[in-house]
């Protein structure tokens, strides 16, 4: 199946000008809905884009109308582009995946509403989330590395200021 094909099983909805994307099949945990799409990859964040590297952020087509959500049920892997099923999921449900686990330092932060026992509240970038939070979720290969970098800058400076 092409990706194009793929594409095809999602919709977007629009109410109250709130978009959301719902998928007209089922998916097994694991399995990938479709690759994600790139276009007109930038240095600095929008409301629109997905951040898919240190400097990079992509807006994404279709996938523009996922929602947050604090316990979702897809994945965005940047490292092969692709969205992947986090659990089983059933046809017309809404798509939803963590945006921390793309996103460093947003442009535009909001408050969360999702009603997940572990919801994160403010929803800002991975930047701004406790480790505990974050090791609970799957994370792009560049938040790690911003992650450990962020640390490892914490601990110089501590030594810093304790020498
Ligand atoms: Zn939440």
């Amino acid at each position: 199946m092409s990706s194009t094909t793929m594409m095809e099983t999602l919709s977007i909805k629009t109410e109250n000008k709130f978009r959301t994307l719902v998928t007209k099949r089922a998916y097994k945990q694991g399995e990938v809905i479709c690759a994600m799409p790139s276009e007109d990859v930038r240095e600095k964040p929008n409301r629109f884009t997905v951040q898919i590297g240190r400097d990079k952020h992509t807006h994404v087509g279709k996938l523009a109308a996922l929602n947050h959500s604090c316990d979702p049920n897809v994945i965005l892997d940047t490292e092969n582009m692709v969205m992947v099923a986090a659990r089983d999921i059933e046809k017309g449900e809404e798509l939803f995946f963590f945006y921390p686990s793309t996103e460093w330092q947003m442009d535009a932060p909001f408050i969360c509403l999702c009603g997940s026992a572990n919801c994160i509240n403010v929803v800002a970038g991975a930047r701004f989330l406790p480790l505990s939070t974050l090791e609970r979720h799957y994370l792009n290969p560049h938040i790690r590395e911003m992650m450990i970098e962020l640390l490892n800058n914490t601990q110089n400076n501590l030594k810093k200021i304790k020498s």
